[in-house]
């Protein structure tokens, strides 16, 4: 039997309610579910209404893209995690790039995001990589191992195991430059050892599109893939799926 393969998309800033409504009205005409394929979008917050819909209708993962730790109180600006559960969001992704690089959240910041969203029963997809100086250094190991290290610390096996883990190379994320599949490979080869669990979903994020889906799904530890320029419209989406079947 073939490997299950996880196609989500990350939105970003992308996509508002109606466009979400638009991209949902063609990606079901054109999805053919499959029992190796599990799709899942991840919407900004004011869209998440209207991918709530979609994703019913579609049977795709429901997902945002942040949450806070905290259930409620002063934090302006905040989601919490509880409001994305009321209504019906599975999984969240925690640690992407743009959160840790552009606004800064510190590994212990997304220790407490990943409890928090495994205490709410919900999925995070955690995303960890390094930067292009951090792999010029010869450092990229060693980033990787603080980064998943903080956020696994104190969980217990059954909370590691239900974590869905991204290796996005933040030097491959929207570059247009994806790692090499042998390049993904060693690293999601090494992450499966460090997690400890031979069995976890790993996914490789950065730049994924049709023309490179094949050699990089074909890889023996990358689960899926986390995809964002090309997850925008239903085709360039999909097609990750079909060029890897072909
Ligand atoms: C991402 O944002 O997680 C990502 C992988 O983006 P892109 O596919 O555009 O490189």
């Amino acid at each position: 039997m073939s490997k299950k393969i996880y196609l989500y998309g990350n939105w970003k800033m992308n996509m508002t309610a109606a466009e979400t409504k638009k991209f949902f009205d063609e990606f079901a005409g054109v999805y053919k579910p499959a029992s190796d394929l599990e799709v899942g979008v991840f919407s900004p917050f004011t869209s998440l209404w209207a991918l709530a819909e979609g994703a019913k209708k579609c049977g795709v993962v429901f997902g945002a893209q942040n949450a806070y730790y905290e259930a409620k109180g002063a934090f302006t600006g905040e989601v919490s995690i509880p409001m994305l559960a009321e209504i019906g969001v599975t999984h969240v992704i925690l640690g992407h790039s743009e959160r840790r690089h552009i606004f800064g959240e510190p590994d212990e910041m997304i220790a407490k995001k990943v409890k928090a969203v495994l205490d709410a029963g919900m999925i995070p997809v955690l995303c960890y990589g390094e930067t292009l100086e951090e792999r010029e250094g010869g450092n990229t190991f060693k980033v990787m191992e603080r980064q998943l290290k903080s956020a696994l610390e104190g969980l217990k096996p059954e909370e590691v195991a239900k974590i869905i883990y991204a290796y996005e190379p933040v030097w491959a994320i929207g570059t247009g430059k994806s790692a090499t599949s042998e390049q993904a490979q060693e690293v999601c080869e090494w992450s499966r050892k460090l997690i400890g669990d031979p069995k976890v979903v790993i996914l490789y994020g950065g730049s994924v599109k049709g023309s490179n889906a094949k050699e990089l799904l074909s890889m023996k530890d990358i689960d899926g893939a986390l995809v964002g320029g090309a997850s925008l419209k239903p085709g360039s989406f999909l097609e990750i799926y079909t060029a890897y079947k072909n």
